[in-house]
């Protein structure tokens, strides 16, 4: 199943994407989150409303990131691709194959939706890079979760791009907190596709285009620390909670590690895909100081 948060006549609904339509399925359950939280329940509830629904064609509607606001941080894993760790070091960052995973958050206020502009602020960084990664939903509340049970956990999987701003990055003694969490720039969705429909998130292929042209390309077999491995990491201290989003880290292919490095403009449009899910589509704009 498909979900999604959408707008439509100037309020946020709840749907299923299905066939080209939004089946909007506001009517039994409020918000995502709350499909997220009722397990499955929420999942029923959503399929019992989906006959009688009201169905909007998908160009009608303005897509929102699935949990436009996350009830917490964004836990985000760095350097969980060898290719991309190899590109950092080549390019003169001081990082090397992590002995276990490494974790930062970003605000929850970074988040956008899938096909929102992105405003840079050209006074605050010359350097904003892409970064396509897979994002994990948590679905059940866990703590000291096995590895070998973590996958189901996992209530779906979405596209993420966690957008960085590489000079801040160094100006703050290599910490990502700030670098990372620029208000509204960190698109998310287009939808939650369930675990269910996914089977191996291992298969799922991850590129990244700017206007056009593959800046990364890899698949999430490539991860140094896979999904369940991160999943048992993370709840040995903290209780993983139903719509908790874990961004598993980025492949190869960011732009400051180019050879000569390349950052987004305004102007440029950045693509982040994953086959089986779906493809955020960000128009990069300039963003004024009044
Ligand atoms: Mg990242």
């Amino acid at each position: 199943m498909k979900l999604a948060t959408f707008q439509f006549e100037g309020t946020d609904r709840v749907g299923v994407v299905e066939n080209g339509h939004m089946v909007d399925v506001s009517t039994a359950i409020p918000s995502v989150l709350a499909v997220i939280q009722r397990g499955d329940d929420g999942i029923r509830r959503v399929r019992e409303a989906m006959s009688r629904a009201p169905r909007v064609a998908l160009d009608r509607v303005r897509l929102r990131a699935p949990i436009p606001r996350p009830p917490k941080n964004i836990l985000c894993l760095g350097l969980n691709y060898r290719w991309h760790v190899e590109e950092g070091a080549r390019a003169g960052a001081a990082v090397s194959v992590p002995d276990s995973p490494l974790w930062f958050t970003k605000m929850a206020t970074s988040v956008c939706g899938p096909f929102d502009d992105i405003a840079l602020d050209a006074a605050l960084s010359s350097e904003y890079d892409w970064e396509v990664e897979l994002a994990v939903i948590i679905g059940r509340t866990g703590r000291r979760i096995r590895r070998d049970d973590a996958l189901n956990y996992v209530h779906s999987y979405s596209v993420f791009n966690d957008l960085s701003m590489r000079d801040m990055q160094r100006r703050h003694g290599g910490q990502w907190f700030k670098s990372k969490s620029l208000d509204r720039s960190a698109p998310f969705g287009p939808w939650l596709v369930t675990a269910d429909e996914i089977g191996d998130p291992g298969t799922l292929r991850l590129t990244c285009r700017v206007d056009g042209v593959l800046k990364q390309d890899d698949t999430a077999s490539a991860l140094i620390f896979d999904i369940a491995t991160c999943i048992a990491d993370i709840s040995e201290v903290m209780t993983l909670e139903p719509g908790d989003v874990i961004s598993t880290g980025t492949p190869g292919g960011v732009g400051f590690a180019r050879t000569p490095p390349e950052f987004l403009r305004p102007g440029q449009t950045m693509e982040s895909e994953i086959d089986r899910i779906g493809v955020l589509r960000n128009r990069i704009v300039h963003e004024a100081r009044t």
